[in-house]
């Protein structure tokens, strides 16, 4: 039996879909049974610990850290060093979030492990301390096979292509906490608040995005988006110009320095396309375009694509399917 530890974040009271994602690659790490240990940043409640234990958790490490009130990276990667050493854990697993990267990255720097990061596939090769692994390079332009020889294997995981799946043997869980030796620096970065919560669903795990860039206008113009968003069921993405106009929050930037989704349906409003930007959505099954340029990267990317302003013809859409839903 093989242990593989899991960095599992938490939002709203529920487990992230991404690490949802990351339990599901940590079981299928080896041939052999695994047993599966997570670390959480604070006391699990009702709802976390049924998902973590459907999800095949056998046993939850809580971080228990004088002075801690949120997300301290140094002082978590500390815990799963402990974690990891106790237990000779065969690999070390995370989302790859900005904050499981960032764990896992100073988990690599404390140990001396290699960390193969945004991982879609990983495999112990039977009997030996190696690893045949899938990652994504480039942001998921480049998708690179490798094999990584360590004693213990850091892998965070490529949460569009890993499919979250329960475990079907799911069993009996301990809950303990652990409390790593820390000193004053390993608390010196830490989360003091977070921004406020968004009630609705999570953009990394909904089915419908509805995402706007500069060609929106303004941050008046995502009235019209949220709407559509909400009329559909999904969440509201943006560009990263769109952030970094200050027009949205940067928790909704959909990329490859934002979230990563994989919905349904994708619908890219006044959004060119960029690169940086399709890393983040290339996993969608449906994608659909509103551009008033013909020749923008995201007309020749979608599946169906409407030349014309977002101002006509989203307050279209949202005046068709109100129409539509008020004739059944
Ligand atoms: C290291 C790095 C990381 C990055 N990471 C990300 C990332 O994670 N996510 C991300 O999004 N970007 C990222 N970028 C930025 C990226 O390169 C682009 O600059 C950005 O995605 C462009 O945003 P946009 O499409 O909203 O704006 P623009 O490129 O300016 O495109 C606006 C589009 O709107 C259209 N338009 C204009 N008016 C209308 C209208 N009325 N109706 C309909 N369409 C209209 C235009 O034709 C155009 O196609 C990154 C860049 C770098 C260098």
């Amino acid at each position: 039996m093989s242990t593989v530890v899991c960095y599992v974040e938490t939002e709203n009271g529920a487990v992230l879909d991404a690490s949802l994602r990351a339990l599901t690659f940590a079981r299928g790490l080896a041939a052999e049974a695994t047993e599966v240990s997570a670390l959480i940043a604070g006391p699990p409640g009702a709802d976390v610990t049924a998902q973590l234990q459907s999800f095949g958790v056998t046993s939850i490490c809580v971080l228990s850290a004088g002075g801690l009130t949120g997300y301290a990276p140094l002082a978590l990667a500390k815990a799963l060093a402990a974690m990891a050493s106790r237990s000779e854990a065969a690999a070390v697993v995370a989302a790859a979030t900005d904050h499981g990267n960032e764990v896992l990255a100073h988990l690599g720097a404390l140990t001396g492990l290699e960390l193969a990061a945004n991982c879609t596939k990983a495999h112990l090769v039977e009997g030996e301390r190696r690893f045949r692994l899938v990652r994504q390079r480039w942001g998921g332009s480049l998708i690179e096979e490798a094999v990584l020889s360590a004693a213990t294997g850091l892998f965070s995981v490529a949460a569009d292509s890993v499919q979250p799946v329960p475990s079907p043997a799911a069993g009996s869980l301990a809950v303990s906490e652990i409390a790593p030796q820390l000193d004053a620096l390993d608390l010196a970065l830490q989360a003091l608040e977070s921004p406020e919560e968004s009630p609705g669903i999570s953009l990394a795990s909904a089915k419908v995005v509805v995402s706007g860039g500069r060609g929106v206008g303004g941050p008046e113009g995502f009235a019209v988006i949220e709407e559509l968003a909400a009329l559909l069921g999904g969440a509201v993405g943006v560009s990263r110009v769109v952030t970094s106009l200050g027009w949205r929050p940067h928790r909704e930037q959909v990329g490859q320095t934002g979230t990563r989704v994989a919905p349904d349906l994708y619908l890219a409003c006044g959004i060119s396309g960029a690169v940086q930007h399709l890393a983040g959505c290339q996993s969608s099954k449906h994608m659909v375009a509103v551009n008033t340029d013909p020749s923008a990267p995201i007309m020749s990317r979608a599946d169906y694509a409407v030349i014309g302003s977002v101002a006509e013809v989203l307050p279209a859409l949202v005046d068709a399917i109100r129409a539509r839903r008020s004739s059944c």
